[in-house]
């Protein structure tokens, strides 16, 4: 599919693009899994190895396999008898081998040639997609309790777009590169961050622990991942994975272990050079904390990037299809038990509509099944007067501190123009005529701001730029012959 050998040339300063060529990808078609199907066969096949398995996870530092007496077990969310994968914590000597492991390997890490660095990830995507795609699905719909649809969306297609487009987009970045003036030639270095980096990854997306942990290593760094302790199993299938792409062992440390010890470790290193996360607000606000508490120990200004939750919400205005505002609310609000940081929780509905959307509302969420899996995705509705719209939309606005995603259902233009310009920060992925949720690598770059994260955008083309220190070189063609200038003659 590429030849990334033939974009790149060496030069005395490093790499230095020939081409301007773009590199090819598209999004990871999603297997719908029908009866008969050769990916539904592969599937239950790997749903039955799994059945009443209890997976080994180990920790992974220095290459090596590592097992402490802190002994915990990830359970099936729907069958809490079924142990699905044994792991442990790792302790605080092991958190700081698996630093010390990470940085023995930075260097020649981080020279490698973007293009080979993007190669694993290319393969590792190629992998996902193909042979192991019915394992990963598997572990993430036991581990996780995801529906097949739900599973597919994340852990293979969410996750395959984003090595494939993070490759690409970092191969690209070489080609963006400053002017240069006779007799100078200058050019720009995407070196790594000086140091390591902690990935600590949610509960709730494959995707999400992959590209947490994989993003930064693509771009030179070495990191640590700390997996969520309810996703330790398809987690460590993703780890997996990207060694038998090629990835080098000590690039990317696999350190199951609690939390907040984590955290406290990580930041007493001089060496942190970042922390890449996704959770919640609490946890994100305890970790900058600690970084800023103890700024003065560090070589460089860690850089934080963290995406956390919402309180999305759907705007009806009267002149919406409410045959789309049922059907989207119902699939925003309860798939995957309104698990997602995307999910819909507030709605606000004209109360000329409201009869019609609650009748509609209640007959399809009659019709959703629920397992012995119980989140309590709860969805309120806040019924306006519909010649009120302006103020519901400022109500929108400020009745919450999040920023994450939202939605507004109308089909009068004017409104939809006024609603952007009052909503523009109260949503950082924000649909029109759309559900607040399933955004797509490189469609729908994801992210919000306020109190929702950093908003740096994972699946769009500037988030590897977070990863990247980049140094600016001058190359100068000919002697100096003189210190003195012109006006001095
Ligand atoms: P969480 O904050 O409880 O945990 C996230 C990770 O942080 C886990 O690996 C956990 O072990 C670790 N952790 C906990 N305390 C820590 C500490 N003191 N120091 C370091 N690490 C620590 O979140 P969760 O329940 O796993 O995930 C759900 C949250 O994530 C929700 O708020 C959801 O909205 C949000 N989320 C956001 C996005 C997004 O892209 N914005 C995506 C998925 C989930």
């Amino acid at each position: 599919m590429l030849n990334l050998r033939r974009l790149l040339a060496k030069s005395r300063l490093g790499f230095q693009l020939q081409h301007t060529a773009a590199v090819a990808v598209k999004n990871e078609p999603i297997l719908e899994f029908k009866p008969g199907s050769s990916e539904r066969q592969a599937l239950e096949k790997a749903l039955n190895d799994l059945k009443q398995q209890t997976l080994e996870v180990p920790c992974v530092i220095g290459g090596e396999h590592a097992w402490t007496d802190e002994i915990r077990y990830q359970l099936c969310p729907f069958n809490h008898s079924h142990k699905v994968a044994k792991f442990c914590y790792a302790d605080k000597d092991l958190i700081n081998k698996a630093i010390n492991a990470a940085l023995s390997a930075h260097k020649e890490w981080d020279l490698k040639p973007v293009e080979d660095r993007a190669q694993i990830f290319f393969k590792a995507a190629d992998l996902i997609s193909g042979s192991r795609r019915a394992e990963l699905l598997a572990r993430t719909m036991i581990g996780q309790g995801k529906t097949v649809i739900q599973a597919e969306i994340d852990a293979a297609a969410e996750l395959i777009d984003f090595f494939r487009f993070n490759a690409k987009y970092a191969v690209e970045l070489q080609h963006q590169q400053p002017i240069s003036e006779s007799p100078s030639t200058n050019s720009t270095v995407y070196r790594s961050l000086e140091g390591f980096v902690a990935a600590v990854s949610p509960f709730n997306f494959t995707a999400i622990g992959g590209n947490l942990a994989g993003a930064p290593a693509l771009m030179g760094n070495v990191v640590l991942w700390k997996p969520s302790d309810t996703a330790i199993a398809a987690s460590h299938a993703v780890y997996k994975i990207l060694l038998e792409a090629g990835l080098p062992p000590n690039v990317i440390q696999f350190v199951p272990t609690d939390g907040p010890l984590f955290g406290e470790t990580i930041t007493e290193s001089e060496h942190l050079a970042g922390i890449n996360f996704t959770g919640s607000v609490p946890t994100f606000r305890q970790l900058w904390k600690q970084v800023s508490e103890k700024l003065h120990k560090y070589r460089t200004f860690p850089r934080l990037s963290g995406e956390c939750g919402g309180k999305n919400f759907h705007f009806v205005h009267k002149s919406a299809d409410t045959v789309s505002v049922v059907n989207g609310t119902i699939r925003s609000a309860f798939e995957y038990g309104g698990q997602k940081c995307s999910a819909c929780s507030r709605m606000y509905v004209p109360d000329s509509l409201w009869p019609e959307i609650k009748k509609n509302l209640l007959e399809e969420h009659k019709k959703i099944k629920v397992g012995n899996e119980i989140f309590g995705p709860i969805v309120a509705v806040y019924v306006y007067p519909e010649n009120k719209y302006q103020e519901i939309l400022q109500l929108i606005d400020t009745s919450t501190p999040y920023g994450l995603t939202g939605a507004v259902f109308a089909q009068d233009k004017n409104v939809v123009a006024e609603a952007c310009k009052v909503l523009r920060y109260s949503a950082g992925n924000f649909y029109i005529n759309d559900k607040s949720t399933g955004s797509v690598v490189a469609q729908q770059p994801f992210g919000g701001a306020r109190i929702s994260g950093t908003n740096d955008k994972p699946g769009g083309p500037h988030y590897i730029l977070r990863w990247t220190s980049p140094q600016s070189v001058k190359e100068t063609h000919v002697p100096l012959t003189t210190w003195r200038y012109p006006y001095m003659e």
